[in-house]
């Protein structure tokens, strides 16, 4: 997933995983020019084509310091243990805290920390849209099962951070379809 300001032609991707080329394609084709490749976590399929990416644009990789070990090792993000090639040895190039701001042209996207999923799961928002990673999806929530999840946690950033946030907001969940803040906070039983 990415996006551009269309003003300046500057963008970022958010959690390439296994879509290097595709994106590499039309991000050229656009001529548009990727500063940030941001990870929401650390698992294997947000992260898995960061460093083709960073290598053929020179952009900076982000993640919340929570997470950052992930990057590094295929058993913490889990690419050890799938049917995948092993992915590791990223070393992100900042490490993100609640709060940060993230500029992309003239947009500004906001980090919240939203750990439940991972420790280190963020959500990232604008003025009209948020990318929710594996925290929120359309109807359901992303799973606490594996290492470093957690439910409780889960909620609590449910309810504290993303349930403060606007709801005309566009959501963008790492899997499945978009939805919108306001039908999530009616129909989502997580809520
Ligand atoms: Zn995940
Ligand atoms: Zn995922």
């Amino acid at each position: 997933m990415f996006f551009f300001d269309p003003k300046t032609k500057e963008g970022a991707v958010i959690d390439p995983g296994s879509q290097g080329y595709k994106i590499l394609d039309f991000i050229e084709q656009h001529n548009i020019k990727i500063k940030y490749i941001i990870n929401t976590h650390g698992h294997y399929d947000h992260i898995g084509a960061d460093l083709f990416l960073k290598d053929k644009l020179g952009a900076e990789i982000l993640v919340h310091k929570n997470d950052a070990e992930m990057l590094k090792d295929p058993m913490l993000n889990l690419s050890f243990y799938d049917d995948v090639s092993e992915i590791g040895g990223i070393v992100p190039d900042r490490l993100l805290e609640e709060g940060d701001i993230i500029s992309v042209g003239s947009i500004e996207l906001r980090v919240l920390h939203t750990p439940g999923h991972t420790p280190g799961s963020i959500c990232l928002f604008s003025e009209r849209e948020i990318f929710t990673g594996d925290t929120l999806f359309a109807g359901s929530v992303g799973r606490t099962d594996l290492p470093g999840g957690d439910m409780k946690q889960l909620k609590k950033s449910l309810e504290n951070k993303i349930k403060t946030l606007p709801d005309h907001l566009v959501v963008y969940p790492g899997h499945g379809p978009s939805t919108t803040m306001n039908h999530e906070k009616e129909y989502n039983p997580y809520f």
